[in-house]
């Protein structure tokens, strides 16, 4: 059974038109997962999968260009008339449940329970579904962070969500078939280390053994072409820009 990860988008800070912010789909082990859900992802979300069958949501971390999109989805669960067996376990930061009220401007977090069955992630947080196996560990950034590593049938698929340079992230893409990695900046500005360069990508992309390289989240001061071509000399193996719609095989 294949492993495979589908972009449903790759922009940062805000879409664009046919370019949501980031979120993907991971399928394998007979699971189907909504990788992080920035803006505009559950549209696209609904070109692949009905929203229904989702085994579960993870979130990397609380930044609105990757989870702003759970209130579409309440939308649709709540009132749209999409029809859920069950709540859909959502792997998140803490505060998850708290912030998506906060936008219905309820204090309480009960009624998202219909829909959402919130759980906090922590660095190894572990969980299966089916035969695909979620791993999280804890990334550099801002706020509370995590990358996944996703499982199944003896291949590996890594995504860094949002980081700077950390020792967790050779861990994270040890050996993995694709590595899914972010390279939002062009430099480390006044020592920023919340973010990653094309060059730091190619590099845990190297030092962690990863077969191939696929870039996201590029920011508005690069471009995929020349994120992907620094990024691919370092790593020196294949690496390119991940395209929303596409799907990857790891
Ligand atoms: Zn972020």
């Amino acid at each position: 059974m294949s492993l495979t990860l589908t972009v449903l988008g790759t922009a940062s800070p805000h879409p664009g038109p046919d370019t949501p912010c980031s979120g993907h789909l991971v399928r394998g082990g007979g699971a189907e997962v909504w990788v992080d859900a920035g803006t505009g992802t559950f549209a696209e979300l609904q070109r692949h999968t009905d929203p229904t069958r989702l085994s579960a949501i993870w979130i990397s971390h609380l930044h609105a260009d990757h989870y702003a999109d759970l209130t579409a989805a309440f939308y649709g669960f709540a009132y749209g008339g999409l029809t859920l067996p069950a709540p859909i376990p959502v792997y998140a930061p803490r505060d998850c449940a708290a912030r998506l009220a906060g936008f219905f401007g309820r204090p309480d977090t009960g009624f998202l329970g219909g829909a959402f069955d919130f759980r906090p992630l922590y660095d190894g947080h572990t969980v299966r579904h089916g035969d695909l196996t979620l791993t999280a560990r804890e990334v550099l950034h801002d706020v509370e962070a995590y990358g996944l590593r996703a499982e199944s049938g003896g291949r590996a698929l890594a995504y860094s969500g949002d980081t700077g340079p950390c020792d967790g992230l050779p861990r994270l893409a040890g050996g993995a078939d694709l590595f899914l990695c972010e390279a939002d900046i062009d430099v480390h500005r006044d020592g920023e280390q919340v973010h990653l360069t094309p060059e730091d990508a190619g590099g845990v992309a190297r030092a962690a053994r990863a077969r191939q390289l696929l870039l996201t989240h590029v920011g508005p001061t690069l471009t995929p072409e020349n994120a992907t071509a620094r990024a691919a000399s370092v790593f020196g193996a294949p690496t390119a820009a991940a395209r929303v719609g596409e799907t990857y095989t790891a």
